[in-house]
């Protein structure tokens, strides 16, 4: 489902991304850890073209992100194809970005109906199954400032999905949550990777990790230092770097 082949990222003379490679495989949930600037973020928003690669390849289900291939050079797509390409990848953040005057339901309609166009009628139906989904059938009219934290970043889930997304990029999803609430968003990625969603997850939840990740990759200096089963990872790291970075964490 993704592929990145020596994917490079600059901003000016700063070199973020440094040739990560990595693949995922469709039905796979991958763990991204690493320190503070060693460019999680970045290769996340380079996947959905928030951010544009500058050397390197990043290719999602088979199509390269953001430009088209012709005898062996790239152009950059249409701002409309472009757009629809990132349509197909969800993507959740730590601050949960819902729009404060919509109720949750509003919030989960929205793309839909504006950008894809479906019936209002329709996209109610299906935000409802989501947000029973994510545990918040209840919450259906409430505003986001009504609601808990967790909550919250739950509608910020059904948002995502609503979209019916290929892929779906979280990026510490928990980190600004209080601690009694990390686990009922937990619980809700656990569910959407059971059913068989494609996953890149920034997060520091290492039983998270361990338990739901297929693969962990340890980033550093903008590179990928080390990748593995979680619980090889997690036991056993190879290198030094990844020992120091998870002795600090456990
Ligand atoms: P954190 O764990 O703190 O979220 P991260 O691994 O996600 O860190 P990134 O946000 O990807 O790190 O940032 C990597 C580096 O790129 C940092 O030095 C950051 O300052 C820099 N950076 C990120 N976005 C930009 C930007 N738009 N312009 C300039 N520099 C940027
Ligand atoms: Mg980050």
């Amino acid at each position: 489902m993704i592929v990145a082949d020596r994917v490079c990222k600059n901003f000016g003379a700063l070199q973020v991304l440094k040739g990560v490679s990595l693949q995922v495989a469709r039905g796979e949930v991958l763990c991204l850890i690493g320190p503070s600037g060693s460019g999680k973020s970045t290769f996340l928003r380079c996947i959905n073209h928030l951010e544009q690669v500058n050397a390197g390849r990043l290719y999602v289900d088979g199509d390269l992100v953001g430009y088209r291939e012709r005898n062996g050079k790239l152009y950059e797509l249409h701002p409309r194809d472009a757009a629809k390409q990132r349509r197909e990848i969800g993507m959740v953040f730590q601050h949960f970005n819902l729009f404060p005057h919509r109720t949750a339901l509003e919030n989960v309609i929205e793309a839909p109906t504006q950008v894809k166009k479906v019936s209002k009628a329709q996209a109610t139906a299906r935000a409802k199954e989501l947000l029973d989904r994510v545990g918040l059938a209840e919450k259906a009219n409430a505003y986001p400032a009504q609601l808990s934290g967790g909550q919250q970043q739950r509608v910020a889930i059904a948002r995502a999905l609503a979209m019916d997304p290929k892929l779906m990029l979280f990026d510490e999803p928990t980190s600004a949550l209080d601690p009694e609430l990390v686990g009922e968003v937990l619980t809700v990625m656990r569910e959407l990777a059971e059913s068989g969603m494609t996953m890149v997850v920034v997060t520091h939840e290492m039983g998270f990790a361990r338990e739901v990740a297929d693969q962990l990759v340890f980033m550093d200096g903008g590179v990928v230092v080390e990748s593995g089963p979680p619980r090889d990872l997690l036991a056993n790291p190879s290198q030094e770097r990844t020992r120091a970075f998870l002795s600090r964490l456990l």
